[in-house]
């Protein structure tokens, strides 16, 4: 099993090698709540091998490999929070990607989603160029910061409850590092949907009863002490919504375009 050593020049490693691992989900929490820059937190996010299981797969993938990038160096690592440290907007996946977080080390790069999402985010004023393709592109996103519920690619895409579980403080601790500047969140997915309200509700947000129902454009107003944000559902540009027409680029932009307006609220 391989992945990319911390501090060892990776682009955009926030790990250094005597960065603190986390072993086990309480470990997860013990580091995450005393992290207080987002430096330190996505350092720690970075090297965390809590998650046995999501552990052995996400090296082994960067062991084994897809043949189309047999010659490349997998990431191999969980994949931390990116974009910017005072963010307006956030971005919530679910997981990253065997073959494209998990090899390019940033969420949503290198894979048929990403591209959908970085050409909307572009077309929008989100991101600075219309792909994203690995960590060294020199993309960058604008107003906005991305993540994901579980820092790991899990197998088939799907994480299990536990470890989602496992994974929550590193989400929660870094919605609240940000709360301060975010207006909207945009929760890409039914899968980050629902993810994403016990992390809210973790750093701080009263949130509406009974819980909105995901859908393309739903929208719900939390609140938190000193102030509001949106939270705004949007479908997940995957291979499979794109491919039948369930989500269009027309869809992932009226969605970005609404969250440029409500963080001018
Ligand atoms: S999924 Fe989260 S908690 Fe589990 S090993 Fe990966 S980073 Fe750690």
């Amino acid at each position: 099993m391989s992945c990319v050593p911390p501090g060892s020049g990776w682009p955009g490693d926030p790990a250094l090698p005597d960065t603190p691992v986390a072993r086990d989900p309480a470990e997860v929490r013990r580091l995450a709540e005393a992290s207080r820059t987002l430096g330190e937190l996505t350092a720690r996010q970075s090297v965390c091998r809590a998650c046995p299981r999501l552990v052995e797969w996400r090296e082994t993938v960067a062991e084994v490999k897809r043949r189309a990038f047999v010659q490349e160096t997998y990431w191999g690592r969980p994949i931390a929070g990116w974009g910017e440290d005072r963010p307006e907007v956030l971005i919530v996946g679910l997981a990253p990607a065997a073959h494209g977080g998990n090899r390019t080390g940033r969420i949503f790069t290198g894979d048929r989603s990403g591209d959908w999402l970085f050409a909307s985010l572009h077309r929008t004023g989100l991101a600075e160029k219309e792909t994203s393709v690995h960590a060294g592109d020199g993309q960058r996103l604008v107003g906005a910061r991305m993540l994901a519920a579980v820092r790991c690619a899990p197998p088939a895409n799907r994480p299990e409850p536990r470890e989602r579980a496992a994974c929550l403080p590193w989400l929660s601790r870094e919605v609240a590092l940000v709360a301060e500047s975010v207006r909207v969140v945009v929760a890409l997915g039914g899968f980050a949907w629902q993810a994403i309200w016990p992390a809210l509700k973790e750093a701080g947000y009263v949130l509406p009863r009974p819980r909105p129902i995901f859908g393309h454009g739903a929208e719900a107003e939390i609140f938190r002490e000193g102030g509001s944000a949106h939270l705004l559902g949007c479908y997940h540009p995957s291979q499979q919504n794109t491919f039948t027409g369930r989500v269009t680029a027309r869809m992932l932009d009226d969605v970005f375009t609404r969250a440029n307006v409500l963080r001018q609220v």
